[in-house]
């Protein structure tokens, strides 16, 4: 049999560079960083480093980036925000000193005291969050600290301007041996600072990974990598080896949460593969995300993930299937409405249209009477409590009997199904059943494809 090669033919070459990104949870403490500071120096080619802000410490700890916007809010309001400013100066030091670093971080607080009296805005608030994990990693390295507000660039309109940053970073990070580049922020052209939204080290990593051209961008974060399923559904979920980015993202879209959605494009432009990495177990291979790829995944199935609280519209009208512009009509009445669908099954006389019911549910009557007006049909039926599962597989497209199996198994487990729609890519299969379904569902689905396979 054919061996799988689980670091993707990725292994130390002359110039080679990884791009190591550690999420919150991994540089909550000194004694997290030192974890970090260990995975680094066991890897010569870990030569830039994007840190996040430090995470909670436990379940019940505050992230330092919400003590930052909370602190932030006060000096706003022009009231004390003297104790909240110690309370993060305090989880700084304590890394400081638990690393034994001899660095003082006055000289920063001093400005960013004097900023947010002079309202500076929540984004530069929230981002001293990683610009001062930053400087403390990059001493405790011994790598150059790089502000990312001088390599990240938005527009005017706030967007991220990809092409100027990747200039940016490549003039320089030229000649640069070793760096540390913080998460999360970046800056207009006339130096004023903005974050991406929540969770955005993520994309500053990426970023990273393009302009250096890097041989793989590593994504460390507390867990082993992806799961074939939730957690909380699912007991100890099988993980995933190597999922693709178009997987990913067919996942991501139906809720898998494992990366910031905007941080596959940035290393997906250069084909550089992503692997996500768990601090506190290193030895995990964890998840390899790529392009593509000829290495078949255990199972049929890359994952499965989910979501519930959808409408379906039922839209009926005879000889529907030979009216021209009867579907454009009414995808009108929920555009006029400002409600976008997520997908549209069609039979010979009817039309289903899934939206989310929290948005739906306020305009409902006006929608139902935009497709009356429109495209006149013979009824219109809602329904509602309504769940899409994914079913997100590469391996498919060759293997048959995968709807069949998917519907067996549901069938078994008594789940009524309302809705089928596998996509010409054959990549996915969406099923809609009752929220009550949900978790049923999922299990039957999980059992089937990874249980009975082990
Ligand atoms: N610290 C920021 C947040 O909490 C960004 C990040 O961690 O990626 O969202």
């Amino acid at each position: 049999m054919y061996q799988q090669n689980p670091n993707h033919g990725i292994a130390g070459g002359k110039d080679m560079n990884k791009v190591v990104k550690f999420g919150g949870s991994s540089l909550a403490s000194a004694e997290q960083f030192k974890k970090v500071g260990a995975i680094i120096r066991a890897d010569k080619e870990r030569k830039f480093v994007v840190p996040s802000a430090p995470g909670k410490r436990s379940s019940d700890d505050t992230k330092v980036t919400d003590m930052l916007y909370a602190c932030y809010e006060l000096a706003e309001q022009g009231k004390d925000f003297a104790g909240q400013m110690q309370a993060i100066k305090d989880r700084y030091q304590e890394i400081i000193d638990g690393l034994g670093l001899k660095i003082s971080l006055d000289k920063e607080f001093k400005g960013i005291e004097k900023n947010f009296k002079e309202k500076a805005g929540s984004d530069y608030a929230a981002s001293r969050g990683e610009y001062l994990n930053g400087i403390i990693m990059a001493q405790y390295l011994g790598y150059e600290f790089v502000d990312a507000a001088s390599v990240i660039r938005f527009k005017a309109d706030g967007e991220h301007d990809a092409e100027l940053t990747n200039q940016l970073l490549k003039d320089r990070l030229a000649g640069v041996e070793a760096a540390v580049i913080p998460g999360f922020y970046g800056a207009y052209e006339d130096g004023k600072v903005k974050t991406f939204s929540r969770g955005g080290s993520d994309i500053t990593g990426s970023i990273v990974a393009r302009a250096i051209k890097a041989n793989v961008y590593e994504n460390w974060t507390d867990v082993s990598g992806v799961l074939v399923a939730d957690p909380r559904i699912i007991y100890k979920p099988e993980g995933v080896e190597t999922i693709t980015y178009r997987e990913l993202r067919e996942l991501a879209y139906m809720g898998f949460s494992v990366l910031h959605e905007d941080a596959i494009f940035p290393v997906r432009s250069e084909g550089i593969p992503i692997n996500i990495r768990n601090t506190n177990a290193p030895e995990d291979n964890g998840t390899w995300i790529v392009e593509s790829t000829c290495q078949k995944s255990k199972y049929v199935i890359t994952g499965i993930a989910g979501k519930k609280g959808f409408c379906a519209v039922n839209i009926e009208k005879e000889m529907m299937n030979s009216e021209i512009g009867f579907g454009r009509k009414v995808l009108q009445a929920f555009e006029e409405n400002e409600i976008s669908f997520e997908h549209v099954p069609s039979g010979i006389d009817t039309m289903t249209v899934f939206v989310h019911q929290d948005e739906f549910i306020h305009k409902e009557q006006k929608v139902v009477s935009g497709i009356h007006r429109l495209a006149d049909p013979d009824s219109i039926d809602i329904e509602a409590d309504l769940a899409l599962i994914a079913v997100v597989g590469r391996g498919m497209k060759s293997t048959r009997g995968t709807a069949g199996r998917i519907f067996s198994a549901l069938a078994h487990a008594n789940v009524n199904v309302k809705m089928i729609d596998q996509g010409s890519s054959e990549l996915n299969i969406i099923i809609g059943v009752a929220n009550a379904d949900f978790e049923t569902a999922i299990k039957a689905i999980y059992d089937i494809f990874v249980i009975s396979q082990i």
